[in-house]
């Protein structure tokens, strides 16, 4: 048996560098470290779900025929050339040198490119980019956060070590004692399991967290509020306010209990403004809680590339974005797009049955290592290693720090990477359309 130490888990945006794998020649038998999750990611390399060869579906038909990677990235090709304006999207499970080479291919196709941030994290990226956001390294928080506030997110079911190796339990430089050290509250809805875990659980009405934190702003200023904000009495939000005073190194943890409520990226403008106007009395810090691994490297990439971090269309030649028309579930619903490219996501799992079904009816092509509902209803399906497992690869951490991702087992013999596949496709198409 050989373990392969410093392994970087491919699931959640905690990117947990400390994953310890122990394997048989080329086999996975075991993970030291990883959650449950990360543990099932390295195992799916090597389950019964995996594709293990291209597929072309029939015309008006759930059948699928294999074929070989020439044909499927030659039909791939000639479906984008002759696009007027197809959808890339996806992105977030896959590597920032697979993302370069895809968004080159959307901007030669004039079409639309979008990650899953448009249907979880746009808002933060939307506030972010507007007021910009006071944020740190998890490094930071484990060194000197005393106070932990998960607002809107489940992390005890969502990023599953982000707790024992980050926030809550770790001993830091200046957190010596650990959790002893360092007090968590939780603001949300429901009483979940991250909440069993906090000493504060505040229990806000749904929907409401734009109230709760205007209230809270407004009681850290010495000024009065009525006597129930958002179902949170008074004396409550006092009781909040004066204990975030209190702490030398405050940290705002966030989710989609908070991005994808009524508000949407105004609450994450008055999240950061309540950030700031913390910093009067103490240091304090905001990260969203990332979902896909890289969801914040394709949002990197896109941004340095043309400038924009998701929903980004290049339609009219250049760059343009503006959300709510310009992302994937937005184009879909209008039938704006004539062919998509799905890659590393799920829309099948995670969008509207409209926007599938009209998904179903145009060109598509899905670059999966895994059967999925949205490989199950396209026209071209591809194979692909999967990054941090079989394939070396960067990705952004949910606090914005690039790490490498590790090589692990070798994949399943004539299975290509997506950084392969794209790079075969975008030049086909530059063929195609005569820029060689
Ligand atoms: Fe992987 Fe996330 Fe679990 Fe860490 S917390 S082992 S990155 S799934």
């Amino acid at each position: 048996l050989q373990v392969v130490t410093d392994v970087v888990c491919p699931f959640c945006g905690t990117l947990c560098d400390d994953i310890k794998i122990i394997k048989d020649g080329n086999r996975i038998i075991d993970t030291l470290n990883a959650c449950a999750i990360g543990n099932e990611k390295f195992k799916s390399a090597q389950d019964g779900h995996r594709i293990m060869t291209p597929l072309e579906r029939g015309d008006n038909s759930a059948e699928f025929t294999p074929v070989s990677y020439d044909y499927a990235i030659e039909k791939a090709a000639q479906i984008l050339a002759n696009a007027k304006r197809p959808l890339f999207y996806g992105w977030s499970s896959t590597s920032c040198e697979a993302q370069e080479v895809g968004n080159e291919l959307a901007e030669l196709c004039g079409g639309v490119t979008d990650n899953t941030a448009s249907v979880c994290h746009g808002p933060s990226v939307i506030a972010i980019q507007t007021v910009g956001a006071p944020c740190c390294t998890l490094g930071e928080v484990k060194n000197r956060a005393d106070l932990i506030i998960y607002w809107g997110c489940n992390p005890v079911h969502a990023h599953p070590r982000h707790m024992s190796r980050y926030s809550t339990y770790p001993r830091g430089f200046f957190t010596e004692r650990g959790f002893k050290d360092r007090t968590v509250v939780v603001v949300d809805p429901r009483p979940t399991d991250t909440a069993k875990q906090a000493e504060y659980f505040v229990q806000v009405e749904q929907g409401k967290d734009y109230e709760l934190l205007d209230a809270l702003r407004t009681v850290i200023r010495g000024e009065d509020i009525p006597d129930v904000v958002a179902g949170i009495p008074k004396e409550k939000i006092k009781e909040l306010g004066n204990l975030c005073k209190s702490k030398k190194f405050g940290l705002l943890f966030f989710g989609m209990g908070v991005t994808q409520t009524t508000g949407k990226h105004r609450n994450i403008d008055i999240a950061i403004s309540f950030v700031a106007d913390m910093n009067k009395y103490t240091k304090f810090n905001l990260i969203p809680m990332r979902g896909h691994y890289n969801v914040s490297g394709s949002g990197q990439v896109m941004s340095w590339q043309s400038g924009f971090p998701f929903a980004m269309d290049f339609s009219r030649g250049y760059p343009r974005y503006n959300p709510g028309e310009t992302a994937a579930n937005d184009i879909l619903e209008r039938h704006e797009c004539d062919a998509a490219l799905v890659i590393a996501s799920d829309p099948g799992a995670h969008f509207p049955v409209s926007s599938m079904k009209y998904y179903a009816q145009i060109p598509t092509i899905c670059i999966d290592p895994h059967y999925t509902p949205t490989t199950g209803v396209s026209k071209i399906v591809m194979p692909s290693t999967i990054v941090g497992v079989e394939e070396e690869g960067t990705a952004y951490r949910m606090d914005n720090v690039p790490i490498r991702c590790r090589k692990v087992v070798v994949a399943p013999e004539g299975i290509l990477s997506d950084h392969e596949i794209l790079e075969r496709i975008l030049e086909r198409v530059k063929e195609l359309k005569g820029k060689e």
